[in-house]
């Protein structure tokens, strides 16, 4: 194809692509939200020593910029922003090997370029297009020294409201939860900026299969007696772990799951993995897994919270102990479930260390359903019937475990 029309082919995707998300946020918004910003095109240049990113926006958007250290990252934060544009056009480039955006919450969105060494950005500012019909925000970053971006780091406040750091906010209570019921946190895993994992074949995002699973398990759940699941996050947005662990205790949830379908490098391996927590992996596939569960804060720029010190209590280790178990009896009335109904991996109960699961006082396990990584599984988790079916095991499982090991049965 000639360059000009194959440029033109891209405009139209890109308007086509453009005018569905807008029909959908339409939709979305309702009557009193204003309508997000549409970001519908983007691009990177440079090198490693002088980078511009530059977005166009359908209406002029208002950001500011936060520095963050450890790993090195730009923080963008945006009004509730539709990113219309394919990944592929802010790919690696120049001094960032990295760059997300996404949703936050419903009112916020951000981009986070992570960088191979500490910049600044010399230029960040907003410009009416040419013909005034968009405005386009453009990024130049450039290298300083380590000293520079500690001041930089320094230096800023976070003092904006839109733009604060958000404490995890609790979610409410499941409304209709009556005393003695048996509640049960149901977490899907990544959301917003935060996509997970991507589909080896149909490009499918590993937020949109947990979210699917997540909602599927928990209406299951619901229809049985004296059960009562809510979801962590019903929406595509982004809840960092603690967040997610937060939400459950609040919640008083007996038992959080948190679903999710990752990716790995050996192609060929299939089949769903129950996980529990534990200082010390089970084996390397279950800690590398862990470590990339556990960047998801680091994604979507959120400053590194240092791990509090251990604390001798013995009070507290013996709980985390008793949860531990109680862990480790529901992954094995899981595996028990899938027998012979629901393909696992080799010993399919693993252990890592998952943030998420660090409730002390919540029985926690991670489910990987699949792996998207696989295109035969990636049929499966797409599939609507093996859903209904995995959740069905799923509920026998919780089922087995209230009536097992729950003291009058909640
Ligand atoms: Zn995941």
């Amino acid at each position: 194809m000639a360059e000009s029309s194959k440029r033109k082919m891209r405009l139209v995707y890109a308007l086509a692509a453009a005018l569905s998300l807008q029909a959908a946020i339409a939709v979305a918004a309702g009557p009193n939200k204003p309508e997000p910003l549409l970001a519908y095109a983007a691009r990177i240049v440079g090198d490693d020593a002088r980078t511009r990113v530059v977005i166009d926006f359908d209406r002029q958007p208002s950001f500011s910029v936060h520095y963050i250290a450890n790993p090195v990252r730009i923080v963008v934060d945006l009004p509730a922003t539709a990113f219309g544009f394919k990944a592929d056009d802010l790919g690696a480039r120049g001094l960032f090997k990295d760059i997300r955006y996404g949703t936050m919450d419903e009112n916020s969105a951000r981009i986070v370029l992570m960088a191979i060494k500490p910049v600044k950005l010399a230029i960040a500012k907003v410009q009416e297009d040419e013909d005034g019909k968009g405005h386009r925000l453009v990024l130049d970053a450039e290298r300083v020294s380590k000293e520079e971006f500690a001041t930089l780091v320094k230096a800023q406040s976070w003092s904006d409201p839109a733009t604060t750091p958000q404490t995890a906010s609790a979610k409410p209570a499941p409304d209709t939860a009556k005393p003695g019921d048996f509640i049960i946190a149901v977490d899907a895993g990544h959301g917003g900026i935060d996509t997970g994992a991507i589909g080896a074949d149909t490009k499918t995002e590993e937020k949109q299969v947990t979210l699917a699973f997540a909602k599927a398990l928990a209406d299951r759940l619901n229809r049985e007696a004296g059960i009562k699941a809510f979801l962590t996050r019903s929406d595509d947005e982004f809840l960092s772990l603690a967040e997610r662990v937060q939400i459950a205790r609040e919640n008083h949830a007996g038992l959080f799951i948190s679903l999710h379908a990752d990716t790995l490098k050996q192609k060929d391996i299939r089949g769903s993995t129950v996980y529990t927590i534990s200082d010390k992996a089970s084996d390397k596939l279950a800690a590398d897994l862990a470590d990339r569960e556990n960047l998801s804060d680091q994604i979507a720029g959120k400053e590194t919270v240092a791990e509090p010190p251990a604390v001798a209590d013995i009070l507290l280790d013996l709980t985390r102990r008793e949860t531990q178990a109680f862990s480790i009896s529901l992954a094995e009335s899981v595996l028990g479930s899938f027998k012979d109904q629901i393909s696992t991996i080799n010993n399919p109960h693993r252990h890592a260390g998952f943030r998420v699961l660090q409730a002390p006082d919540v029985p926690s396990i991670l489910l990987e359903l699949g792996f998207l990584s696989n295109v035969d599984d990636e049929k499966l988790l797409l599939d609507d019937k093996w859903r209904a079916k995995v959740v069905d095991r799923l509920t026998d499982a919780v089922k087995h475990y209230r009536s097992s090991f729950v003291a009058n049965g909640g």
